[in-house]
């Protein structure tokens, strides 16, 4: 590790552990409780889930008075706290859950502002005290601070001399004070000497080196004394040794020193690292990797636990057994399996199945990963990571999804070097410990979503990782020894394949995935997502039904999405609205009629029908059948209405097709002309080329004007501006396929004429008025039924791309 100090800085952001009338300072180590709800929550989501990437830091704050448990109030928090490394979790379930931390202080921090209070509360946080193993220019900048640190080491080596050294505790600590940089020392000493809680706080709140070394100096002073008195008492034998006091701890020192730190630990700690050895050992690690865990833990033993350097050694000792260096499941691959597997897991994906079927085919027959990475491109929620999941299940391999959204920087990938506090392995080995084994099923979401950020691009690190040629000897930094990634098999997602990197989309095989019709969604619902919510929610269809109609209204009036996901929700969001009945009623019961029921519906027959009907007749209690006045209650009124025929009402507004990473969209252009001098106005949001094609196609109408029956001789701009405007001014646009649409808007718009409101239409258009092809078109379709548009109108040479479109929608 560097010891260059300008690089060690705690997060600006911690988690906040409160501990009640104790104080950790830098420097220490403290064994910390934990059962309040807070610092229990704290406890599972920051440190324990092993999934997030988050570091071992937090912020230890003390609290005043109020038992642990009961006043977790975050306003009675001292302002100023200790950020630490956590280096190790030990936990009870009796007789209630409880966790210990054992945490090493590293430096103080000032809260600046409290950003959540619950689950358990997060700070920004300034630092106060540099992180630095040097006695610091500071000290020698100062003749004052000089000679009082001078004075301060004086004194606690005439205390470390007064100690016993045969205990342990005493020994290391004499042979650490040389090393120990002054500036650390009244922290270390004011944890070592007896001292109350408000004087340990006073030492805490010590900001300015000189106010600490002064603080901390007549407690030292006291200790020193107290042990003289108790030296002389006992040789004139008027003191029997008191024995075992307060802790159970053995009590060295004569009993009035307290060492949070003692003996036990230190034998622990031996213990531990002894333990380390043979773990590292047992592992089955090659050979390079050995020998880096070995000379680490050589250095380990070397080293006092106080310093913060010992606990990140020890992190990463614990990260190098966890690694699956020699474990990985074998494959279970019968094609036929496969195969049944995937069409009882989706519906539909014809194309994709057969694809992925076919590289399982290739893998088995020439028993090798190399080829293309297979990378399904399609909208959110279209079945991508579903699909990856169980291809990972046929194959009998553990499945890790590694997010790669918003990663901009190569240690995303590859990890942080060694030489920071928190520095931590990048996403792959974060995966591969969570995995467990060395041939998982990697699904790199979201690959288009990778940016570039200034410290390097992660795409060239994915490539690495990526490069059968390569990745058998992939370098992290963190780890600092090569893992072999032969083994893993990489799929990757993307909604748009022209955000993926051009140097990784070569490695990888395209498989598009468009979005489903609206027919295709009410067979997944009910063959998938209904029966998968029901279960999830412990409910039976004796219980709960959906009737197809109430599935169409929900896909058609509460969703409006390629893919199934949204749809899923609403679905979610029925079950909890029904077990919530269900519990409620616990008399739901089909022989017992209840008055409340009863009530409810012939409130809800009078609604629907308005006319009486004949009879009541009560509906059965179960199952509760969901119908659309019941999804109004629960979803709430219709989210998305056909505004098909208000908004075509009135010459200049058509529909045009756009086909974005969401999938297809339908796109209302509007066209208003008013009196000014020629000039047009382009809003919502466009690209270069979508401008490039509107000033195409007011051309093309104005050069046409005769043969489109208008006052030819005047120019159309004549006296006149135009404004177009393409709604939904918030997502940016951009792409020929508008052409077509503009020309129709401006024609409508001139001519006074409406455009049919049954129909949409996309193509791109050249100055001439030819009308050119253009992509996307099964999406476009899909979205264009999803709207209830009946007709579409696309460029002759799109007529290819016809035999992709359901036969329901054609
Ligand atoms: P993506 O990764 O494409 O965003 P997911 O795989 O997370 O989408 O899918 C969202 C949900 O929809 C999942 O619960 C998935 O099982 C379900 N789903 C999507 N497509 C299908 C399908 N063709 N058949 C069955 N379920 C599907």
């Amino acid at each position: 590790m560097s010891s260059d100090s300008s690089a060690i800085a705690v997060p600006r952001r911690l988690p906040l552990l409160l501990i009640t009338d104790n104080v950790l300072l830098p420097g220490s180590s403290m064994r910390i409780p934990v059962r309040s709800l807070k610092n229990m929550n704290m406890v599972k989501s920051r440190l324990m889930d092993r999934n997030t990437l988050r570091s071992t830091i937090i912020g230890v704050i003390p609290k005043t008075n109020g038992s642990d448990g009961i006043d977790e109030d975050v306003s009675k928090l001292h302002p100023i706290g200790t950020a630490a490394v956590v280096v190790q979790i030990t936990g009870t379930n009796w007789p209630r859950p409880a966790y210990t931390l054992l945490v090493t202080g590293l430096c103080r921090f000032q809260v600046e502002s409290i950003l959540q209070e619950t689950p358990y509360p997060i700070a920004t946080v300034k630092q106060l005290d540099k992180l630095s193993e040097h006695d610091n220019d500071e000290i020698k900048a100062s003749e004052e601070l000089e000679s009082l640190a001078e004075n301060f080491r004086e004194q606690a080596t005439k205390l470390v001399d007064m100690l016993d050294t045969s205990i342990p505790v005493v020994a290391k600590l004499k042979k650490m004070l040389d090393s120990v940089p002054s500036q650390h020392l009244p922290d270390i000493c004011s944890t070592i000497v007896k001292a109350s809680f408000s004087e340990k706080i006073q030492v805490l709140d010590a900001v300015d080196l000189a106010e600490r070394f002064k603080t901390a100096l007549p407690l030292l002073m006291r200790q020193i004394e107290g042990l003289k008195l108790l030296r002389k008492a006992r040789k004139d034998g008027k003191v029997e040794i008191v024995t075992r006091k307060e802790t159970n701890k053995p009590l060295n020192m004569g009993g009035v020193f307290r060492n949070d730190y003692d003996d036990e630990d230190r034998d622990e700690d031996v213990d531990e690292i002894s333990d380390l050895e043979n773990k590292i050992k047992a592992v089955g690690m090659p050979e390079m990797a050995l020998k880096s865990a070995m000379k680490e833990v050589k250095r380990l033993k070397k080293m006092p636990p106080h310093m913060p350097e010992h606990a990140m050694i020890r992190n990463y000792l614990e990260l190098m057994i966890d690694l699956p260096w020699s474990r990985g499941t074998k494959d279970t691959l019968d094609i036929v399996q496969a195969k049944k597997d995937l069409d009882t897991d989706h519906y539909g994906l014809e194309k994709l199945k057969k694809r992925v079927i076919e590289y399982l085919a290739v893998r088995q027959l020439k028993n090798s990963l190399k080829g293309p990475i297979l990378c399904f491109v399609g909208p959110p929620g279209v079945g991508k990571t579903s699909v990856g999941r169980s291809l990972a299940n046929t194959l009998g391999r553990e499945f890790h999804r590694i997010a790669l959204g918003g990663a901009c920087d190569q240690s995303d990938i590859r990890g942080h070097r060694r030489t920071y506090i928190g520095s931590m392995p990048g996403r792959i080995i974060q995966g591969l410990r969570t995995a467990n084994t060395n041939n998982p099923v990697f699904l790199l979401d979201e690959i288009d979503k990778l940016t570039k950020g200034i410290h390097g691009d992660p795409a060239a690190a994915l490539l690495e990782v990526l490069d059968p040629e390569q990745n058998n000897n992939f370098v992290d930094h963190y780890l600092n020894v090569p893992f072999d990634l032969s083994q893993v098999l990489f799929i990757a997602t993307a909604n748009n394949i022209a955000g993926i990197p051009p140097a990784l989309l070569d490695r990888m095989e395209i498989i598009q995935i468009p979005g489903y019709t609206v027919e295709e969604k009410m067979h997944i619902a009910h063959r998938h997502l209904i029966p998968k919510q029901l279960k999830e929610h412990g409910l039976t269809e004796a219980q709960l039904q959906l009737p197809e109609d109430t599935v169409r209204c929900i896909i058609t009036s509460y969703t409006r999405e390629a893919g199934v996901r949204t749809l899923e929700r609403r679905i979610a969001a029925v079950c909890r609205a029904v077990t919530v009945k269900v519990l409620e009623n616990p008399a739901h019961k089909p022989e017992v009629a209840q008055e409340q029921e009863v009530q409810e519906s012939k409130q809800l027959e009078q609604k629907e029908r308005e006319v009486a009907a004949p009879a009541i007749i009560h509906p059965p209690e179960m199952p509760i059948v969901i119908d659309e006045t019941a999804l109004e209650d629960i979803l709430g009124p219709v989210i998305f209405q056909s505004e098909m025929s208000q908004r075509l009402l009135q010459p200049g507004v058509a529909v045009g097709l756009a086909w974005t990473s969401m999938g297809g969209e339908i796109m209302f252009v509007e066209a208003t002309r008013m009196v000014g001098e020629g000039k047009i106005t382009l809003t919502g949001q466009l690209g270069d080329v979508m401008k490039e094609s509107a000033s195409l196609a007011l051309n093309w109408v104005r050069a046409n004007a005769k043969k489109l029956g208008l006052d030819h001789k005047r120019d159309l701009l004549h006296n006149t501006d135009i404004h177009i405007h393409f709604p939904a001014g918030a997502v940016g646009k951009d792409g020929p396929s508008a052409g077509i649409t503009i020309a129709v808007v401006l024609t409508s718009l001139f001519t006074g004429v409406c455009v049919r409101s049954d129909t949409a239409m996309t193509g791109e258009i050249t100055l001439r008025g030819l009308v050119l092809p253009v992509g996307g078109i099964k999406e476009k379709m899909l979205a264009a039924r999803r709207a209830g548009i009946d007709r579409v109108i696309l460029p002759a040479r799109n007529r290819k791309d016809l035999h992709e479109i359901p036969d329901s929608i054609r």
